[in-house]
């Protein structure tokens, strides 16, 4: 088991986790699970070398300074041909954030590699399907999409309380739309953004590694950076010398 699914969880899951998964949010409830892959660090030599009709058996120097060399220059088509499929579990505004990255998979129609739970197919069945931060960042004064420190700690606790309270409300006033009978499609719109929701993300290398660029990047908001960080961790074994020289030409 990962290390983090071995934390003591303050609240516990209504559905026990069957794998090894990683728990970003740290919370219980979010996760990360590499599902499955195709593909490691010498299928990129070997389809980088397909213009030689050349193949190696075994990674040696050469290919990893081919490694090297194709990520310094931008060669970038070598880098699709390796393939992760994730099962997410996260916030539904951190999935909206993820869903904008339209490159999945190795094609270039939108949202191929994309799989989502569906409300409306499911309800959710515990109040505690809610993503309660536990330290609550300041708004930044001069970067209008950023956070900055964090509130004291008895505004902290009081945000705390204040947050999971309206969470809270909103698993009620759902529920009792579903008691009267509401169809789960209309009743979940008054569930919080916070709420869990999760999907099945398959992704080619390189847009993998645009995707953690990006959302691993200072601007971008640290739920979705731990997300980014945790996919590094779990595909870093597969890929370790691509994952090395493209963090090293950054
Ligand atoms: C810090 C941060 C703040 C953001 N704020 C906002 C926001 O306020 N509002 C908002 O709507 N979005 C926001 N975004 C999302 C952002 O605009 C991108 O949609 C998202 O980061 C995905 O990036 P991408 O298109 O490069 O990635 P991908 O979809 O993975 O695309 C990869 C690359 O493929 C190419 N590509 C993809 N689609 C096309 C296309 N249709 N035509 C030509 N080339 C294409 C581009 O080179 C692109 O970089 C934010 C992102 C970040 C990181």
């Amino acid at each position: 088991m990962q290390d983090s699914a071995k934390n003591t969880r303050a609240r516990q899951p209504t559905v026990k986790m069957t794998t090894d998964y990683k728990d970003p949010l740290k919370d219980g409830y979010s996760r990360v699970e590499l599902i499955d892959s195709m593909g490691n660090d010498l299928s990129i030599v070997n389809d980088a070398r397909a213009s030689f009709e050349k193949t190696s058996s075994k990674l040696d120097d050469k290919d990893i300074n081919l490694i090297k060399y194709l990520i310094k220059h931008n060669h970038t088509s070598p880098f699709r041909g390796v393939i992760f499929k994730f099962k997410i579990k996260a916030p539904l505004y951190i999935c909206r954030q993820w869903w904008k990255h339209v490159i999945a998979s190795n094609h270039n129609d939108e949202q191929l590699g994309w799989n989502e739970k569906s409300f409306r197919y499911v309800s959710i069945d515990d109040s505690n399907e809610f993503y309660i931060p536990q330290v609550f960042r300041k708004q930044s004064k001069n970067n209008k999409q950023a956070t900055i420190g964090s509130l004291d700690i008895s505004d902290n606790n009081l945000a705390i309380s204040i947050y999971k309270k309206q969470c809270e409300e909103s698993y009620q006033a759902y529920s009792q739309l579903l008691a009267l009978g509401v169809g789960r499609e209309q009743a979940r719109g008054v569930l919080v953004p916070s709420v869990y929701t999760s999907w099945v993300w398959t992704v080619s290398l390189q847009a993998l590694l645009h995707f953690i660029d990006l959302r691993r990047g200072d601007g971008a908001q640290s739920e979705i950076g731990a997300y980014a960080q945790t996919i590094v961790e779990l595909i870093s074994p597969i890929v370790s010398n691509a994952v090395e020289a493209w963090s090293s030409a950054k």
